[in-house]
């Protein structure tokens, strides 16, 4: 797990995490945490894009078994049951409310983009919108920063501590 200031990001990073989005990965500043193998689990994305346009999600889950199995929550109503649990405890509220502020303290340590000023991820501080969004920031702090994450990545089928890569960059 990383938080900003990140090491320099390396081509090989970049080629992992290209092959395992499917799509050239751009603006990246970092990657925010890594499988026990070393492959890239959340990349860091800047948050001003070399385009220009403002880009509020700085940690994005990468890792294809991740997203899939972060994918399998969203489709199990996970959310709507964390989006209760954000509602009806307080404690859990506040540790939330807790995380969207962690988040914006990480972004604006990269650069401070006033167009999205206040603006997090993932459905932070109220709401659960992105379980993929939420499990990167939680990845990427550690257990104890963003609850609703931590939660997800202890029920999601897959861990950063269990290897399940392939060679992502092998084309045969
Ligand atoms: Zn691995």
């Amino acid at each position: 797990m990383t938080t900003p200031p990140f090491a320099p990001v390396t081509e090989d990073d970049i080629a992992v995490v290209s092959a395992q989005l499917g799509r050239p990965a751009r603006d990246v500043v970092g990657i925010a945490a890594r499988c026990i193998c070393g492959a890239p689990t959340v990349v860091a994305t800047a948050p001003r894009l070399s385009d220009g346009s403002p880009f509020p999600t700085l940690y994005y889950l990468c890792h294809p078994a991740a997203t899939a199995a972060v994918s399998t929550l969203e489709a199990n109503q996970v959310m709507a049951e964390y989006s209760d649990l954000v509602l009806g405890d307080a404690a859990v509220a506040f540790a939330y409310a807790r995380a969207h502020a962690a988040y914006l303290a990480d972004r604006d340590r990269i650069e401070v983009v006033p167009e999205v000023a206040g603006i997090s991820a993932g459905g932070m501080p109220n709401r659960v919108k992105c379980l993929h969004a939420l499990v990167g920031h939680a990845l990427a702090a550690g257990p104890g920063v963003n609850p609703i994450g931590d939660l997800a990545l202890e029920r999601a089928d897959w861990s950063p501590l269990v290897c399940e890569c392939i060679d992502y960059t092998d084309k045969t």
